[in-house]
């Protein structure tokens, strides 16, 4: 058999996380699929009967759902839904496109814009929320019209999601399993998707550019090349393999011999906090708490996803503690460090962060957020104070930037307590935390009243730097080695140390093992990481030896 294939398409992009994945292309809209943004490539989506088949299929979609909503809420949007697709003012919009000769993925976009333009200008709170019933239609169908699978079924083995981008509650609707993939034509390594795909072990690429893939054909994904190849050669899968190679046998499952007991040490006997990020409550399994020190982060803008809090809607504060109660037994009176909601930048949740921002990640994100809309904070600070009655519990505050915001969280967190005391409702009593991912809480971390503090890497390096995460262009330049993140790091140990404050870093750079000797060297001792990162991690601290210098 000949080793060339004369049909190969190449399409080169940035790794994300290694792994070599060959098998069949299943297109998915995400993020890239609101109404306003740039329509995306559409094979096979010209033609107007495959409209009116993916309006069917949606809506028969919608009515199997239907039968299987579990509360009335549910039921509600799905009746919703399928009546809009049955709209006699909608039905003729697309026949008016039609007949102008527009495309029917664009004409469906323009029906549907501005429906949902006029929902979000709305005073009243439920058609607001109805506006992102209608998005979520948008996208629905668009999937369908794509070809796309639905994300509530099962993904083929060894498929290989396709994207333009994929917003983070969007991947986590993806039944992924071992052996798929995930290849972005945008995107970054350091946007929250590439980084919830790797804490799963998927291969990624990202910024491919626009690959003219069908659904179904067979491609070979090359995470560790950062490379999505259609129609590939036995040779192609052999250069493939090699450059994967290392990737498969360096990845240490937490369980292996050997890294599962004992705290992190350095060469030389320092004690270093080794503790886990969680994003799912599925991080947990089969993770012996005896491994770690505990839990540095738990992102509950992912635990809630699960939750409906992509519909805009939060879980309630039972389902809330529910959660928190799971950890907290998981952890057995270690360490656990819960933070609140970080919606906005690239985890928006429709219908309650602001779609019109010119820059998300420069708006009300994070604690900006939660204060500005205090209803779904209030009830997350309620829930974590009565958690913090099961065992010790950290309360760490996202994208704090000035002293004032923290003094408006603890007056929150005095007003529940006071309240869930008068109620006679048992409650503890967390400490607080700020993430230090904004430069001038690195500059001025004395200033603020914590009793802890966690630096995010991640964030930090693109608001120093001036480099959006998720953009792929610029995203080398959100580099945690360059100097300036450098001297905010050495800022936030040196106010940290003064102050007694306890310091510890949880951002992506936690868990590359290449990086540990020179957060060492640069005075942290806690580190937060995924779990599949634990093992190398561990090695790493091991070998180094900081000669009884701090
Ligand atoms: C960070 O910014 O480094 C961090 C840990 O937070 P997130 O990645 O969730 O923004
Ligand atoms: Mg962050």
């Amino acid at each position: 058999m000949s080793d060339i294939s004369l049909n190969a398409q190449r399409f080169k992009g940035r790794p994300a996380s290694p792994g070599l994945v060959e098998g069949p292309i299943v297109l998915f809209r995400g993020r890239e699929a609101s109404p306003g943004r740039a329509p995306v490539h559409s094979p096979g989506a010209s033609d107007w009967a495959e409209l009116d088949a993916a309006m069917t299929r949606t809506a028969e979609r919608l009515g199997a759902l239907r039968g299987d909503a579990r509360n009335a809420q549910a039921a509600d949007i799905l009746d919703f839904q399928v009546e809009v697709l049955s709209d006699p003012t909608l039905i003729e919009s697309l026949a008016r496109a039609r007949t102008a000769g527009r495309l029917p993925a664009d004409a469906w976009t323009s029906a549907l814009a501005a429906e949902i333009a006029g929902l979000k200008a709305s005073p009243d709170g439920y058609f607001r929320e109805r506006a992102s019933d209608l998005e979520d239609l948008h996208d629905r169908l668009l999937q369908q019209l794509a070809g796309a699978s639905d994300p509530e079924l099962a993904l083929p083995e060894r498929a290989i999601v396709l994207a333009r981008d994929l917003a983070p509650s969007r991947f986590l609707e993806i039944p992924w399993g071992p052996g798929h993939g995930l290849a972005l034509m945008d995107g970054s390594p350091t946007a929250h998707v590439a980084m919830l795909a790797r804490a799963r072990g998927l291969a990624v690429a990202v910024g491919l550019g626009a690959v003219p893939a069908r659904h179904g054909s067979i491609a070979l994904l090359d995470g560790a090349g950062g490379e999505l190849i259609l129609d590939p050669s036995p040779a192609d899968r052999r250069e493939a393999e090699r450059r994967n190679a290392p990737a498969a046998t360096a990845t240490i499952a937490p369980g292996r011999p050997g890294l599962q007991s004992g705290l992190a040490r350095t060469r030389d006997g320092t004690d270093i906090e080794l503790l886990v990020n969680l994003n799912e409550l599925a991080d947990l399994d089969g993770l012996d708490p005896s491994a770690v020190d505990g839990i540095g982060l738990a992102r509950t803008e992912f635990l809630f996803a699960r939750l409906g809090l992509s519909d805009g809607r939060f879980p309630d504060e039972t389902l809330q503690l529910d959660v928190y109660r799971r950890i907290l037994d998981w952890a057995a009176g270690r360490r656990v460090v819960i933070r609140t909601l970080d919606a906005g930048g690239d985890k928006p949740v429709p219908g309650y962060t602001d779609g019109s921002e010119s820059n998300p990640f420069l708006g009300l994100r994070g604690i900006r957020l939660s204060l500005a809309r205090p209803g779904p904070f209030r009830t997350q600070l309620r829930a974590l104070i009565r958690a913090a009655a099961i065992g010790p519990l950290d309360i760490l505050i996202p994208m704090v930037t000035v002293p004032e915001e923290l003094m408006s969280v603890r007056a929150l967190i005095e007003a529940e307590a006071a309240d869930l005391d008068r109620s006679g409702i048992s409650r503890g009593q967390p400490r607080l935390g700020m993430m230090v991912e904004v430069p001038a809480a690195a500059l001025t971390l004395d200033r603020f009243e914590v009793d802890f503090a966690s630096i995010g890497s991640n964030d930090l390096a693109q608001y120093t730097m001036a480099a959006g995460r998720d953009e792929g262009a610029v995203s080398g330049l959100a580099d945690i080695c360059q100097p300036a993140v450098v001297a905010l790091i050495d800022s936030a140990v040196a106010h940290a140390r003064k102050r007694g404050l306890r310091l510890g870093l949880c951002g992506d750079a936690a868990g590359n093992a290449e990086l540990i000797p020179l957060l060492l060297r640069h005075g942290l001792r806690s580190f937060s990481m995924p779990v599949r990162a634990l093992g190398p991690v561990r090695q790493a601290i091991a070998a180094i030896d900081l000669g009884g210098g701090a």
